[in-house]
């Protein structure tokens, strides 16, 4: 049979190392949920910080009334890729009550893809996602949305040929650039 590229491309996702990496950082079995740890901590402390729990760390941009912006530890693209939570454990965008949703989608949303426009002036498209229950990708069952600047040359020779993502600056970089937009 002859594969062709797309095939390719798609066998490639199928067996991407992320999930299992997860995994083995025990991202699924921990007792206590990351986020909400997080959020326990920005009632004692100010962004830009980094919360190491041990199996992970957390790099806080900023907080607000019904959410915080961290950096993606794991990210699909080179640089910049965030994840706007809230507070409240939640799993879905059914649960998000009026003030949430209203922070988030009409106040937050905007104001960080402009922001990340401003930082990396190399961006070009944008990706916003929600991942919903673990079959969708959902690694944390704790609401998030993703929040994702795409770069015209971030694919290069070693994604398309060795599998391996490129990843050009370390998450408290990408935290202590982009928390002064939020001060
Ligand atoms: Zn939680």
């Amino acid at each position: 049979m002859v594969t062709t590229m797309v095939e390719k491309i798609f066998q490639n996702y199928l067996s991407a190392p992320r999930r299992s990496y997860f995994k083995d950082k025990k991202m699924f079995r921990e007792e206590k949920c990351l986020f909400c740890s997080t959020s326990e901590k920005l009632k004692k402390e100010s962004p830009p910080l980094i919360l190491d729990l041990g199996f992970t760390k957390v790099f806080v941009i900023a907080n607000f009334k019904n959410c915080f912006l961290v950096v993606n530890p794991y990210p699909y693209v080179p640089r910049g890729q965030l994840q706007l939570v809230t507070h409240r454990h939640i799993q879905g965008m059914k649960e998000l009550n009026d003030g949430e949703m209203d922070e988030i989608f009409k106040e937050l949303i905007t104001k960080i893809q402009t922001s990340l426009e401003k930082e990396y002036p190399m961006v070009v498209g944008f990706n916003i996602g929600i991942n919903y229950g673990k079959t969708a990708g959902q690694s944390v069952e704790h609401f998030h949305i993703h929040l994702v600047p795409r770069f015209s040359s971030e694919t290069g020779f070693m994604e398309t040929t060795a599998g391996t993502r490129i990843v050009d600056e370390n998450p408290e970089e990408t935290m202590e650039r982009m928390s002064k937009y939020f001060k």
